[in-house]
């Protein structure tokens, strides 16, 4: 796969045309697909761990990263630094994937006015298997571009997407985010970084909106999309 792939600031910083005016940020893990699977770890006091699911591998990297002191929105890389051993692995690839129709359905169709993204915590050697499952489901993947965060916190992306084209107003050209996602701390990131940020209130446009929807399982393979807005 392209090593552009393993840059987000590559894309962003790519000309987007006039016309494109909605971001459409879907994340992939829990909101495109259910996957199956799992970290494993082993701390420096030799203790394991094999985490499955996104609520214990937060969990699990929060409380190690109070521990050692490690600050970072995403303290995979600070933990390694300090020999904690993190297999990533199954995230590399997409495994035994569960597709989220109640989202993918929405993702299909696109827009002349919107450009589409999927927007991962994985790291970039994912992308080319995410793109590849897109393409799997019946979704066009040279409609959607990847993005792998490595680190940042989504909110930061968004905020450089909105401040990467600024029209002769002195506004972004982005007017609406349309933002899928599972994890409450990314959406809590990207509400406190879009809804009221002093680096981006003065290049909003006054009719600009955020909406995401919460990708929340209600039972074994039933997804329902919760509305959230600042
Ligand atoms: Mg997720």
């Amino acid at each position: 796969m392209n090593s552009l792939f393993e840059n987000w600031r590559a894309f962003i910083s790519e000309e987007v045309e006039e016309p494109v005016t909605t971001l459409r940020i879907f994340d992939f893990d829990e909101t495109i697909a259910h996957t199956m699977g799992a970290v494993r770890v082993k701390a420096p006091d030799g203790s394991t761990a094999t985490l499955s699911g996104q609520k214990e591998f937060e969990q699990y990297m929060t409380q190690a990263a109070e521990k050692e002191g490690v600050k970072s929105y995403d303290p995979v890389d600070d933990l390694r630094k300090l020999n904690y051993k993190i297999d990533l692995s199954d995230f590399s690839i997409v495994k035994d994937p569960e597709e989220i129709k109640v989202v993918t359905n929405i993702m299909k169709q696109f827009s002349d006015d919107s450009r589409t993204y999927v927007m991962t915590a994985r790291r970039g050697n994912s992308l080319g298997p995410i793109l590849d499952y897109i393409q799997q489901i019946g979704i066009d993947s040279s409609q959607v571009r990847p993005i792998a965060t490595e680190g940042e916190s989504k909110g930061d992306v968004m905020v450089a997407m909105m401040r990467n084209k600024i029209m002769s107003d002195g506004k972004s050209n982005i007017r609406r985010i349309e933002y899928y996602e599972d994890s409450q701390r990314n959406i809590d990131d990207v509400l406190s970084k879009i809804c009221d940020n002093p680096a981006i209130n003065d290049i909003k446009p006054s009719d600009f909106e955020l909406v995401i929807y919460k990708v929340v399982k209600q039972s074994e393979d039933i997804y329902a999309l919760q509305e959230i807005r600042c």
